[in-house]
Order: structure tokens, then sequence, then C-alpha cells
């Protein structure tokens, strides 16, 4: 979300520093690896979609600027049981929209998909507009966007403290101070150590992710498998087929355990991380239940509705706080990056942002 601001200022001719403490897209916070699932119709609520619109053009936008490729359509499929939240939200928000899709039952995905193994009672809706993200391309190119336009980039450098004065708002760094117009936090996890109000709206989780080799990898080609979140009764999963030959992607979206501070999250997996992706595998994607390439832990960081933070700040509107995360935000970087700075340069912007305002956690904020 930073690089993604950052381009965008620069490119408006503001006077722009981005301040990482470690490197971008390093494999500590939340935005890294070579795939995030995208999707037009949006469960979570139909009034995202304007917004995922609008994230597409922004990717398309950045893929013409650069040459280079962000985003690969697979399709998605988003199957559950009846009664599935997510099969339903994505249903209704696919007709309010007029977005086109299909609703299959399970014999229909099965046929269609072999990969799958669903239980009879399960329907499903399939976006041909789904796809695959890749942050590993995405956030590097938006930096370096940033620097071409002007930008500075300070990595290896973490802001220890923000201090609104009268005249400016100071960023107090290891050893220096700088002053700003304006402050974009975009600080994922770490988002409530920097602003500590806003820790009591956020928990963040560790959630791991697990590559597999299927033994059938005919099944799991990007042709023959889309994307896909399997809404169980005891957990929701999603993945990804094969597409970079790394094996098939799978994790939980269930809450994993907390992390009490970002600093420490537990970075090694371990056989219970495993066992819960291989659950998974063995109800509904046996054939990509193969050896286990590699694990890894991310971070997310959820507000008590799962929708997004974004708003200035209720102290100073010269503070712009995003937290676009809740384990969904990634898609959204594009336009949220044009948000954010609407929201440095003028104060508003044109996007509808009542959803993600702080005030709806109104008395609890000061
Ligand atoms: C396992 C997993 C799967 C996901 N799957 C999807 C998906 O399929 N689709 C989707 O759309 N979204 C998905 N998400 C969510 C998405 O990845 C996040 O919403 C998004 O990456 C959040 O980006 P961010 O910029 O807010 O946070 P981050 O990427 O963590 O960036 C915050 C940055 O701020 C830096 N920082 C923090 N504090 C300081 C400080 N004091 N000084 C300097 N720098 C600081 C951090 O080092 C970090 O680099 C997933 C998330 C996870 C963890």
């Amino acid at each position: 979300m930073g690089s993604a601001a950052a381009y965008h200022l620069a490119r408006r001719g503001q006077r722009v520093i981005g301040i990482e403490q470690h490197t971008p897209g390093h494999g500590r916070g939340s935005s890294y690896g070579e795939s995030r699932a995208i999707r037009l119709s949006y469960f979570e609520h139909e009034s995202y979609v304007p917004l995922v619109r609008r994230a597409y053009e922004g990717w398309r936008e950045l893929e013409r600027a650069t040459g280079q490729t962000i985003l690969t359509v697979t399709g998605i499929l988003e199957a559950g049981h009846a009664g599935s939240v997510i099969v339903d939200g994505s249903l209704e928000a696919s007709r309010l929209h007029g977005i086109f899709h299909e609703v299959l039952d399970a014999r229909e995905i099965m046929r269609r998909f072999p990969a799958f193994h669903l239980p009879s009672g399960w329907h499903a809706v399939l976006q041909p507009d789904g796809g695959i993200l890749n942050p590993d391309r995405a956030i590097p190119l938006l930096v370096q966007g940033a620097s071409q336009a002007g930008a500075t980039i300070a990595v290896g450098t973490r802001v220890l403290d923000i201090l609104p004065g009268p005249s400016a708002v100071e960023l107090r760094l290891d050893g220096r101070t700088i002053e700003a117009g304006h402050v974009i936090v975009a600080a994922g996890a770490w988002l409530g150590t920097l602003v500590p109000q806003m820790q009591k709206h956020l928990h963040v989780t560790r959630q791991v992710l697990g590559w597999f080799t299927p033994q059938n990898p005919e099944l799991f080609t990007p042709q023959a498998c889309p994307v896909f979140i399997l809404d169980g009764l005891e957990d929701t999963c999603y993945g990804f087929p094969d597409f970079a030959g790394t094996g098939v992607k799978v994790a939980s979206h269930k809450a994993g355990e907390t992390v009490p501070h970002p600093d420490a999250l537990r970075c090694e997996t371990d056989a219970a991380d495993e066992q819960q992706m291989r659950s998974c595998l063995a109800q509904f994607l046996s054939a990509a239940n193969g050896a286990l390439r590699r694990m890894s832990a991310c971070m997310y960081t959820r507000t008590p509705d799962e929708d997004f933070i974004i708003d200035r700040h209720p102290a100073d509107a010269r503070i712009v706080i995003a937290s676009p995360c809740s384990g969904h935000g990634f898609k959204f970087a594009s336009v949220i990056g044009e948000i954010l700075a609407d929201l440095a340069t003028t104060g508003s912007t044109a996007h509808d942002l009542s959803r993600f305002s702080l005030q709806r956690f109104a008395k609890a904020v000061r």
C-alpha cells in the first residue's frame, strides 16, 4: 500500500519520501510471494465491486507502463456448502453489478475441474475474471516507478514515532527527524505499534501457506484448475493452481494464532501447520495431497468486521491511516495507492470510503 501511494504521489509531482524498515516486498510483512488472488465479484460486500473494478484497471495501467505481467486471469471458483456466505455473497454481488458468472453444482464442478472432490449439496460461483496477481513483481515496479518520478525511498529505516507539530508532522527515525506536510501510515501489522490508538481495532494473526507437489500435475495447470476458495463447515481454505512450477498453493483463511508483536512473528512452520493444509487437501483436493515443497508464515491484520480502515487520523487530518488487510487487501493496492494520494493531497477522494471509516468504531476512537 505504501509503495502504491508513493508511486501515485510522485507521479502527481509531490515531494515524497517512502520509508520502509526492511526492504520493499520483504518476507516478514503481508505482501510478498508470487500470488495473491483477485476477483471482481466480492462476497465480503457488493460495495467493494467499484473499487475492485478500478483496481483491475490500475494493474493493467502498471503493466502498460512497465511492459511487465502482473495479473494473470485464470478464473476463480468460490465453492461451498448450502448457505455458504461466500457463495451467496459472491452471487449477490455478481447479480447486483451485472458481473458475468456461472453457478455450478458439485457434479458439474467436478466434471469441469477434476482436481476437486466436493460433497454433494455443494455449489459454486465461477467468475472468469478472477486471477492471480504477482506481488514480487508488482511491488518493485511500484517502488521503481516512484523513484523514477522523483520519490526518495529510504529502506532499512524505521519510523519510531509520529509527532504532530504546529507546522508539520515530525517523523522520528533512528538518529534523525524529518518533517512532512502529510503522512500516510501504511504499516501493515505494525500499524498498532506506530499509531497506538489503532491497536484496539486490530488483531494480527499468523497465517501459514503451503506448496504441495500434485500427484496428477495435469489437473492443476491454470488451464485445468482455477484459483479457488472452498468454504467448508469447519474451515475456509483457498489456493492456486501450479502456475509457476512451484506446486499447488493452499492455505486456511481461519484466524491463526495471535501475533502479540509483528517483530515476533513465528516464521518457522511445523507439523500442525502442515496438517491444517493437508486436511483441506484430503477433503477436497486429494490429487494435490503430495509431497510438501515448502511452507511460509505471513500476517493478517484483521479488523473486527474484516473491512478495511482507510481514513484520516481523528486527531490530525494530516495523517492518513491505511489498513487494507483482513486477508483480502492486496488486490486493491493499485486503487488504494490512488486513494491515499487523494487523501494526502486534497483531503478527499471520489471513491466511496464510508465502509472503511474509523467512525464505525466511533466510541472507541479518540
Ligand atoms: C497469507 C496471506 C494471504 C493473502 N491472500 C490474499 C489474496 O489472495 N488476495 C488479496 O487481495 N489479499 C490477500 N492477502 C492480504 C494482503 O496480502 C494484504 O492485505 C496486503 O498485503 C497488506 O499490505 P500492507 O501494505 O497493508 O502491509 P505490508 O505489506 O505488511 O506493508 C507494511 C510495511 O510497512 C513496513 N513498516 C511497518 N512499520 C514500519 C515502521 N515503523 N517504519 C518503517 N516501515 C514500517 C513493514 O516493514 C511493511 O513492509 C493475504 C495476506 C496474507 C498474509
